[in-house]
């Protein structure tokens, strides 16, 4: 079994993840970089590799049962465990409840929630395998239900399809954190900010790089690091 630590990061072949995946690397991470698509895949791990990082490419589609069991499949052939599971891979519009399209925010649940869950049950035995297991969610700020009903805090536009979604992960890493509570295996949320991606239009006021900081420090806390939190370069957040 290899020595090296070992991330795998969802949805890595651009934005936020693929600077979550280049952080790692630059730890001197073994990085695999979970993507859905054969091509970005491809460009993404040789960018990477031409920065010096150790990674490899993980065919993922975080929707798909029969993916994720092969990207499981494929780290256990390559590294026999995971140190570090980012669960980046993330999508979906804003829309107004009254008028949202059922399809669209069921396809946000299914990725930016159901895919976590997919992914993260399919990881656990690999985890498990590890001395310092950590599992990150990429959520937002926005998905936080204190802040939703907190006067004055900035939440966004009034949003029934993407933010619930992210509130919804961040009940789900609640429950995961508790259910672990026990073993080795730190869980936390990470809000990136408002970052410069395809999914804000490049709209963001943060680089990517700079949206992926919390979830590597949250990839690579010390074993007395937290666990249950939800945080963002400022700290942590009110769920
Ligand atoms: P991008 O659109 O740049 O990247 C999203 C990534 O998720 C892409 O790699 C995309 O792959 C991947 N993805 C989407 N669906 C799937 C799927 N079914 N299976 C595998 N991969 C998938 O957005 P960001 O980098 O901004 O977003 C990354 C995360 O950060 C998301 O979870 C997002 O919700 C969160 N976030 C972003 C904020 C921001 O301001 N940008 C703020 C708060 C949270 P593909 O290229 O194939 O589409």
């Amino acid at each position: 079994m290899s020595e090296q630590t070992i991330a795998l990061v969802t949805g890595a072949n651009k934005g936020i993840g693929y600077e979550i995946a280049a952080g790692l690397g630059a730890l001197g991470w073994r990085v695999g970089v979970g993507a859905r698509n054969d091509e970005r895949r491809e460009a993404a791990v040789e960018k990477l590799r031409a920065a010096d990082v150790d990674a490899f490419g993980v065919p993922l589609d975080v929707t798909d049962d029969a993916s994720v069991a092969a990207a499981a499949g494929l780290i256990e052939d390559r590294a026999g465990r995971l140190d570090a599971l980012v669960n980046n891979a993330g999508g979906g519009t804003q829309q107004t409840p009254t008028t949202a399209d059922v399809a669209t925010v069921r396809a946000a649940v299914e990725t930016n929630v159901i895919g976590v869950i997919r992914v993260t049950n399919a990881m656990l035995p690999l985890l498990r395998r590890s001395g310092a297991p950590r599992i990150v969610n990429v959520s937002s700020g926005l998905g936080s239900l204190t802040l939703q009903t907190t006067a004055g805090a900035e939440t966004g536009p009034i949003d029934g399809a993407y933010t619930p979604t992210k509130t919804f992960l961040n009940a789900v890493t609640i429950q995961y954190a508790k259910e672990l509570r026990d073993t080795n295996i730190l869980i936390n949320a990470a809000c990136p900010g408002f970052c410069a991606t395809d999914l804000t239009g490049f709209s963001g006021v943060r680089t990517p790089e700079q949206g992926a900081a919390t979830a590597i420090r949250l990839a690579t806390l010390p074993d007395d690091g937290p666990t249950g939190g939800f945080f963002n370069d400022a700290g942590e957040l009110p769920w």
